[in-house]
């Protein structure tokens, strides 16, 4: 019995979904050009396909589970096939952008508008509900260069940096969706396969546990080692260990990435010195 998994052939997600399958400790042989492969320690079978057939093939059970854009399910796949995990990775939005030279107050200057996408769906759906209506063109590639020859007056379109946008004369005014990468599954799975999910969903977790974290170090004069400890957090709570220079002690613990900066700073008011912060490869807790 083997898991199918099916992930994009090449694009923006290949990548990055082959390294969190490597960082699970599963070995595959990079496909591009393939149809698939087979992982060699892990019951696994590894699909190669173009990211927007993935939603219809993990829902006809020809995968078993996928890891594809939260926009694309949402587009494609109506009602949304389950998804089991966020992923970290592929963050973008879908969001509407105008002609820079045009003046946007309010998504009510989108009313009785021509808005080209590649999301029709979505957009319908985000439009019906801002109670506006507009005429959406549906083209599947190239949808920022519409306004500038004459198909449309604002598009909606993937962006995650802007600059496609910015050098195609255009301003984002809207955002529609945020999005990223995610593992779906198909709903009839056999109790085997859903166990070997199980191992799997586990492993991603404790990638992404990981990423989130750092392990730190720090050695600390001994009469500020209270108030030391009581600003780090730690998995259960902070390692000590004496220096062999009387009165001072290395302390051991982890820290999440969003509180990071603001403890380093803590902890060297405290007095705290020589500061290490490494990253982690995995975490269980
Ligand atoms: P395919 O050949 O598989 O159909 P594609 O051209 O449709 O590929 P890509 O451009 O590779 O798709 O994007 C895949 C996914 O990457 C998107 O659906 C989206 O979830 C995510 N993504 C992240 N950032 C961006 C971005 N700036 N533009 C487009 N997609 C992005
Ligand atoms: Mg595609």
């Amino acid at each position: 019995m083997k898991l199918r998994i099916a992930i994009q052939k090449s694009g923006r997600l290949h990548e990055d979904s082959i390294k969190l399958l490597k960082e699970c400790g599963i070995d595959i042989n990079n496909g591009v050009n393939k149809l698939k492969t087979e992982a060699t320690n892990f019951p696994l079978e590894v699909f190669f396909l173009r990211d927007d057939d993935i939603p219809q093939y993990v829902e006809d059970g020809v995968a078993d589970i996928g890891i594809v854009g939260e926009n694309v399910v949402l587009e494609k796949s109506r009602p949304p096939i389950r998804t089991v995990e966020k992923l970290g990775f592929g963050k973008c939005r879908l969001a509407m952008a105008v002609p820079r030279s045009m003046e946007y107050n309010s998504i009510k200057d989108l009313d009785g508008q021509r808005i080209a996408t590649s999301y029709p769906g979505i957009l319908g759906d985000f439009l019906a509900k801002m109670g506006i209506t507009a005429e959406i063109h549906e083209i599947s590639g190239s949808v920022e260069i519409a306004p500038g020859i004459g198909l449309a007056d604002a598009i909606c379109d993937l962006v995650s940096s802007g600059s496609t946008l910015f050098m195609n004369g255009l301003k984002e005014v809207e955002t529609v969706l945020r999005s990223e990468a995610i593992l779906v599954a198909n709903d009839k799975l056999t109790a085997e396969q859903q166990q070997l999910l199980a191992k799997l969903i586990f492993r991603i977790q404790a990638v992404k546990k990981a990423k989130n974290n750092k392990y730190i170090l720090l050695n600390a004069p001994n009469d500020k080692l209270s108030e030391i400890i009581g600003l780090l957090p730690g998995m259960k709570s902070p390692t000590v260990l004496p220096l062999a220079e009387a009165g001072w002690s290395s302390v051991h613990s982890v820290l999440n990435e969003n509180e990071f900066w603001d403890i380093i700073e803590s902890l060297k008011e405290a007095g705290a010195q020589g500061i290490l912060v490494v990253p982690i490869e995995k975490m269980v807790i």
